[in-house]
């Protein structure tokens, strides 16, 4: 009998694990507890593949020899808890696509920073004329590219903790750990070491041939590492120190020590801000033992024009420069941006709170903002934690009131940054509408 796969949830990866099941001779079954975009409807379509969406039909599911689970179905949902009982295997799309390729796969995990690192990577890789490949978080899904038969070299993914959790025989050939700040902790029973468990899978199954890249001055990645018994290369990164290190800066020079000594001005570097010198780090690190030519990196770390929605400055308008950083879904994330700030800034800050503590930031609050705009469904949390800061504070609950409001606030020179430490999901589709909202509205302006 063929072996039956199922696929639970039919988005971008659901569909391409669907569809390369099929190609490998299996019996497949997409289900979806919300409605499935037309376009997936139609790919699906299109191979034949049986789905059903707005309900997970038990008889369909459970009968199946393997489950492939869309990153986003959290654990505790009732037919994951079902197919557990019932001992059928669960993974994630990215451990079943891993199955058919022999490409060098470079993976980039983390709290902060993994779509900007992954872009830059693969930016660098396809300037020097690599064949590469892009997947995970972003555009097309592994199993999709590998379904089609896309014959790469090297895939650069992006992988999240949801999809490092059902992952299991999977080997990252060079594996990149950014940092492990509290993030999704209401997926992780609001504990920080399963949190942290699951980013750090990212090195298992790696060999003496492969490599981690890792930042050395994060204190969990320090303390997590002395944990595993590491088999790989390590190559550490750091902007605090140089001893023992790969990857560090020395007198404004952005260095990278291995296989050979590479080094170019820090000011030559495209992307700025604290946080993505460490970005930089891990994707010349990874480039560089990859073997593409110096002046290749040089050139391709000077150029990569950063990504949608982080740090992305959107107009200067009376006098006001306008950042949209929408994709700053945690503290940590905002910690970053204040940092960066170098005029005084009204910070749009709320949403859907995922369990933040908010006293990491307070400090930066204090020295850099001069107003703060509240955006959310419910601001109470943020009117009980920054309201007595002294720091004029405004309540809205819509991006036009919000626009508005920091309009109201900023003098000339001042800096508006929205960057807001929360999901976007009480107000807005998701971050990508929340930015695309406020960068039509500050255009408008
Ligand atoms: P991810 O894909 O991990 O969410 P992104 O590259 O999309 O990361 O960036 C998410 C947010 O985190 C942005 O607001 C960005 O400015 C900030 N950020 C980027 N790199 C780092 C880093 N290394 N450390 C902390 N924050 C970062």
């Amino acid at each position: 009998m063929k072996k039956r796969i199922v696929v639970l949830g039919a988005g971008e990866s659901g569909v391409g694990a669907a569809i390369l099941s099929l190609k490998k001779g299996f019996d497949v079954f997409v289900s979806d507890m919300g409605p499935i975009k037309p376009r997936y409807k139609e790919m699906l379509n299109q191979h034949d593949i049986m789905w059903e969406e707005k309900q997970h039909t038990r008889e369909y599911i459970l009968n199946a020899d393997e489950v492939v689970k869309s990153p986003g179905i959290p654990d505790k949902s009732p037919i994951i808890v079902e197919i557990k009982a019932a001992g059928i295997p669960i993974i994630s799309e990215i451990e079943l696509a891993g199955r058919y390729t022999n490409a060098k796969m470079i993976c980039i995990t983390g709290s902060n920073g993994k779509t900007t690192t992954t872009s830059l990577i693969y930016h660098i890789f396809k300037n020097a004329g690599y064949n590469v490949g892009l997947a995970g978080n972003i555009g097309h899904s592994l199993a999709l590219q590998i379904a089609e038969g896309r014959d790469y070299d090297y895939y650069i993914i992006e992988l999240s903790s949801f999809q490092l959790d059902n992952m299991y025989e999977f080997r990252a050939n060079i594996a990149i750990l950014l940092n492990i700040t509290p993030d999704h902790l209401d997926r992780y029973d609001y504990d920080m070491q399963n949190y942290t468990d699951s980013k750090m899978r990212i090195l298992q199954n790696q060999t003496e041939d492969d490599t981690l890249v890792y930042w050395a001055d994060d204190p969990i990645i320090k303390k997590e590492l002395e944990k595993y018994g590491i088999k790989a290369q390590k190559c550490p990164f750091s902007i605090l120190e140089k001893n023992g290190m790969i990857g560090y800066i020395e007198d404004k020079q952005y260095v990278i020590e291995r296989p050979t000594p590479f080094n170019m001005e820090q000011e030559e570097l495209s992307l700025t801000g604290k946080h993505n010198l460490y970005n930089s780090l891990a994707a010349g690190i990874a480039a560089h033992i990859s073997g593409i030519k110096d002046e290749s990196l040089r050139k391709s770390l000077s150029s990569f024009e950063g990504v949608e929605h982080r740090l992305e400055k959107v107009a200067r308008v009376g006098g006001v420069q306008y950042i949209n950083d929408s994709k700053a879904t945690n503290v940590d994330a905002c910690w970053y941006a204040l940092d960066s700030m170098t005029s005084p800034t009204i910070l749009i800050i709320g949403g859907l709170d995922k369990g933040n503590d908010y006293d990491a930031i307070i400090p930066l609050i204090k020295e850099k903002c001069a107003g703060l705009v509240y955006l959310g469904a419910d601001n109470s949390k943020l009117h009980a934690t920054f309201d007595n800061l002294g720091i004029p504070v405004a309540d809205t609950h819509s991006m036009e009131e919000c626009v508005e409001a920091c309009r109201q606030m900023a003098k000339p020179g001042y800096n508006v940054l929205l960057s807001p430490c929360c999901a976007s999901f009480d107000l807005f589709k998701n971050m990508e509408d929340r930015g695309e909202q406020f960068k039509d509205l500050v255009r408008k302006l």
